[in-house]
């Protein structure tokens, strides 16, 4: 057997983008601090290359609590009686896109649970909307899983990306994440079909979620390596106490911030936020992460009175730093760090 060392590994990701699932699992099992270092800064380099200093930015509107499904980590997940459900009106969500604008984001992103009120109709007049209010920004949806149809439609009323994690590529974790009505099959098609409509898409993945083994993350690498999105949301798994997984230990922020060096390898020009939950599980997370080849980072532009509520996970970060009116404090701590925030749209680049 030829004994590939990590440095050669982390080399062979920075030329070619690629490395077998073998050395991935090798790579992300035993990489020590000075290996990190060295991913570290090719991976730097790499976003430097592509983005310079930039970080765009993401204004997310958390439009609604309620969710049809029991995704087993998240705790919006349907079967949670404690949490409070809210839906954002056309008005108010229009109103978050001001707030945006005016502080000098383009792009909008709607994320929700998935909520049957939020239909083509209703959505489609919110989406196209905004796109005759603001012709300059993006409109990004992320809003789970929907017929092909339904994408078609929002994209022809003015939607321009969408994200939707995988969450897992592996059969076998997925089951363990989700109730039987759920299958990562239908995940993966939706990921298709919205590419292929001409979406811009974000899939991506939690690190350290329930069950999952390095192999599974490498798996997870591998499928992104084939689907190739424009973006990839990854964060720490972070326990809710009011689900299945309220004592399961929450994901290592170390580990996350190599996967994304590994990401940012693999794919030089993707979008790749620095997560709120990187944030929350570690103070300086966002500038890390940035320092790890992230260049996105998305505050919340969610009403105040009803940022707490959405509780995908405990203590989710919604002040401080994560909120859009302190973007100036936001600035300055990314400029401590060397980059800056720029106003641009930030569309994906061949
Ligand atoms: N309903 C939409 C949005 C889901 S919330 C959809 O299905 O895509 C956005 C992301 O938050 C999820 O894709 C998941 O990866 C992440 N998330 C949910 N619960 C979490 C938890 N407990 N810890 C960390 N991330 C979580």
């Amino acid at each position: 057997m030829i004994f590939i060392n990590n440095i050669n590994i982390i080399d062979k990701l920075y030329e070619s983008h690629f490395a077998s699932k073998l050395e991935l699992v090798q790579l992300i099992s035993t990489i020590n601090d000075e290996e990190a270092e060295y991913l570290r800064k090719k991976a730097q380099d790499t976003a430097l290359s592509v983005f310079q200093n930039k970080i765009y930015l993401r204004g997310l509107i958390e439009f609604s609590s309620y969710c049809k499904n029991d995704c087993y980590y998240c705790g919006l997940q349907k079967s949670n009686s404690s949490v409070v459900r809210y839906r954002l009106s056309k008005d108010e969500i229009l109103q978050c896109c001001e707030n945006g604008y005016k502080l000098g984001f383009k792009t909008f992103v709607l994320q929700g649970g998935e909520d049957l009120y939020f239909n083509d109709e209703y959505m489609g007049a919110i989406v196209r909307e905004i796109r005759e209010k603001y012709p300059d920004c993006a409109i990004t949806l992320s809003l789970g899983e929907r017929s092909c149809k339904s994408y078609e439609y929002l994209f022809k009323c003015g939607a321009n990306r969408y994200l939707l994690r995988h969450e897992t590529a592996d059969f076998e974790h997925y089951s363990k994440l989700h109730p039987p009505s759920m299958s990562l099959k239908n995940r993966i098609q939706c990921l298709y079909d919205l590419k292929k409509i001409g979406y811009q898409v974000g899939a991506g993945f939690m690190v350290g979620s329930p069950f999952q083994t390095v192999e599974n993350l490498a798996e997870d690498l591998i499928f992104l390596h084939k689907l190739k999105p424009h973006m990839c949301g990854i964060g720490p798994f972070i326990h809710h106490s009011s689900t299945r997984f309220a004592n399961k230990p929450d994901g290592d922020v170390r580990q996350c911030l190599i996967l994304l060096a590994i990401i940012r390898l693999m794919h030089p020009n993707i979008l790749l936020p620095a997560t709120t939950a990187l944030a929350t599980l570690d103070e300086n997370g966002r500038e890390q992460g940035i320092l790890f080849g992230a260049n996105v980072i998305m505050p919340n532009l969610s009403p105040l009175n009803h940022r707490k509520d959405y509780s995908l996970y405990e203590n989710k970060a919604y002040s401080g730093c994560e909120a859009a009116e302190n973007l100036k404090y936001l600035s300055e701590k990314v400029r401590a760090v060397g980059y800056k925030i720029v106003s641009d749209r930030g569309d994906y680049i061949k």
